[in-house]
């Protein structure tokens, strides 16, 4: 079981079941919502238990993904798009993410200068991911 939460507390989650490793997004739209690559880690949606929604608001642009931030202090908590069975999760809002890795770059014809100065040895995707890469544990590509 993992368990995390935003800033302020308002919004907690749990967990029942495996994370996905991580993938950071440097599309456009996770640069100006997260400031930068967006390190995101996946699990299903039915897995994830989410407490404190009077305090949860989402948002989208156009009909795409939603993200799901805590309106008290701001923290981005959540992405779903439709028809996934699951929800992505910024892995620093994690209680312990310190058993996470990162997996992939995503989205990397946008990344900006400041987000590749340290080069990692991760794999990099100009675009979205493979599916065996996207896909969380349990669930085939
Ligand atoms: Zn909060
Ligand atoms: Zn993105």
């Amino acid at each position: 079981m993992s368990t995390g939460r935003c800033l302020c507390g308002s919004v907690t989650y749990d967990v029942a079941g495996p994370l996905r490793q991580v993938i950071i997004c440097h599309c456009a739209d996770c640069r100006r919502w997260h400031g930068r690559g967006a390190a995101m880690t996946c699990a299903l949606r039915d897995r994830v238990t989410i407490r404190g929604g009077e305090s949860l608001r989402w948002f989208a642009v156009d009909a795409g993904p939603e993200r799901g931030f805590c309106t008290r202090c701001g923290s981005s908590m959540f992405w779903v798009a439709p028809g996934r069975p699951t929800i992505s999760i910024p892995a620093g809002t994690l209680d312990d993410p310190r058993g996470l890795r990162a997996i992939a770059h995503i989205f990397c014809t946008d990344e900006q200068h400041y987000d590749h100065d340290h080069p990692d040895g991760v794999t990099r995707f100009p675009a979205g991911p493979s599916p065996d890469v996207a896909a969380p544990p349990g669930v085939s590509p």
